[in-house]
């Protein structure tokens, strides 16, 4: 009898947990299990804020694929997707094509820009390791270039980071560390540097606990990042961004560098399936299959959850992207067993977002926390997501011990 082949797409925390908790529990003979994935390294996106404003090498987030994978038992193969016939079931690669009996779609997530006109052209974005290494490349490229000027662009050293929610403000705790380092590196007046943080929405970081907000904010203020909350953003130029500020009321703000950290969508292939989305994101069945699908899986930010509790859908997270591996995983060998799939439910242990290495705010096992104390639990979490996929090795390697 032939193995069934098992393909999953992506190895980002979806994809990647799928995979090596496949390998924990098939043999070689029950399944071929093929990986496909863009680079031939994992990276670690929630700490990419870090490798984009230079507190962390862009090594430092990424890790070898080969690590964690039992050769015996997957095929990894390095290759862009470019297409995924879930009819055909056939997957076009740069590679070639590549047939399945059952998918596993874990491709993750890309910037939104909701349409605002010039965003995808002059913003960076927080996307991978190599868009982090170009923001970083970029704010360093700026500070050295005024250092050079004879007539001085003081908007070469103006930051604009679009969107007060949790990649934004883990973005500018990481700048308001790196921002004195630059100047002194660059001999850059600290008073010459503007950080702005732009929100469209009247709050920051919505559905987080206001005191831990208060906190956050002040935090940040305190390190001179500005806050221009409730003006949309509605054009970014090679110049810089206007910002609406009331009915008729408009600010262009000259700058150096616009990130853009306001929104997420799942990755745009989804939408050329056929299958059903919002946003490139599937609302997955309860055992995280496809509607319609019996035999396509989508687990992280391309797949979406409504929360019962509240109606809304959970946020898209490493930390669920990873339980849903766990439970694809699951529902993979009981399919394949002829045995009932089970319903994913995600168990939420917590949230903390960083403020800078040594700040943090954030609720874990129901307790609210702030400070050193949060900046620790943020580096276990970090640590452990190391741990869950390439054990206490991995952990050692690239993990978080500066605490310690
Ligand atoms: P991803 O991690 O995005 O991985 C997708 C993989 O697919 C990548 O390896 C990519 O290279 C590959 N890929 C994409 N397209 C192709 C293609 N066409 N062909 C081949 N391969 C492809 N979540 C938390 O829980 N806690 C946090 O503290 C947190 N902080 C964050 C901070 C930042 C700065 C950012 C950006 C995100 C943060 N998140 C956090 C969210 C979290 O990173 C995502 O929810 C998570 O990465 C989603 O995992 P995923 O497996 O769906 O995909």
């Amino acid at each position: 009898k032939k193995r069934p082949t098992i393909l999953v797409l992506g190895a980002g925390y979806g994809g990647l947990s799928t995979v090596v908790n496949l390998q924990k529990s098939l043999g070689v003979d029950d399944a071929e299990i093929i990986l496909i994935n863009k680079n031939d390294y994992h990276y670690e996106s929630t700490w990419l804020h870090e490798a984009a404003a230079g507190t962390l090498k862009p090594e430092q987030v990424r890790y070898d694929i080969s690590r964690v994978i039992k050769k015996d038992k997957v095929t990894f193969v390095k290759a862009e997707v470019q297409a995924i016939d879930v009819k055909a079931k056939l997957v076009t690669t740069s590679v070639g094509q590549q047939s399945y009996d059952y998918l596993v779609i874990g491709l993750g997530f890309e910037g939104e820009t909701f349409g605002i006109p010039g965003l995808d052209k002059y913003a960076l974005s927080i996307a991978n390791v190599n868009a982090a290494r170009q923001i970083r490349e970029h704010i360093e490229y700026q500070f050295a270039t005024w250092a050079l000027e004879d007539v001085k662009a003081d908007s070469r050293l103006t930051i604009i980071v679009g969107g007060a929610g949790f990649t934004g403000i883990e973005f500018l705790g990481e700048l308001g560390d790196r921002i004195p380092e630059l100047c002194e590196e660059f001999d850059v007046p600290a008073d010459k540097v503007k950080v702005l943080c732009v929100e469209a929405a009247p709050m920051v970081l919505p559905g987080f606990d206001p005191e831990l907000v208060e906190y956050a904010v002040r935090q940040l203020k305190s390190k001179g990042i500005e806050f221009s909350i409730g003006t949309p953003v509605v054009e970014a130029t090679p110049e810089g961004v206007k910002l609406k500020k009331g009915d008729d009321e408009f600010e262009f703000i000259e700058a150096g560098t616009v990130v853009w950290a306001a929104g997420v969508r799942g990755n745009r292939l989804i939408e050329e399936t056929g299958i059903e989305n919002m946003r490139a994101r599937v609302k997955v069945e309860k055992d995280l299959r496809a509607p319609g699908y019996d035999d396509v899986f989508i687990v992280g930010d391309c797949a979406l959850m409504i929360n019962e509790e509240i109606n809304r859908p959970y946020p898209p997270t490493a930390q669920i992207a990873m339980q849903q591996g766990d439970m694809c995983a699951n529902n993979l060998i009981a399919l394949m067993k002829g045995q009932p799939t089970q319903t994913f439910v995600p168990d939420l242990k917590g949230s903390i977002a960083s403020l800078g290495s040594d700040d943090a705010i954030g609720v874990a096992f129901g307790k609210k926390m702030t400070g050193k104390k949060a900046s620790f639990m943020k580096k276990m979490v970090d640590n452990r997501a190391l741990y869950l996929i390439g054990g206490a090795g991995l952990t050692f390697k690239k993990g978080k011990f500066d605490i310690l």
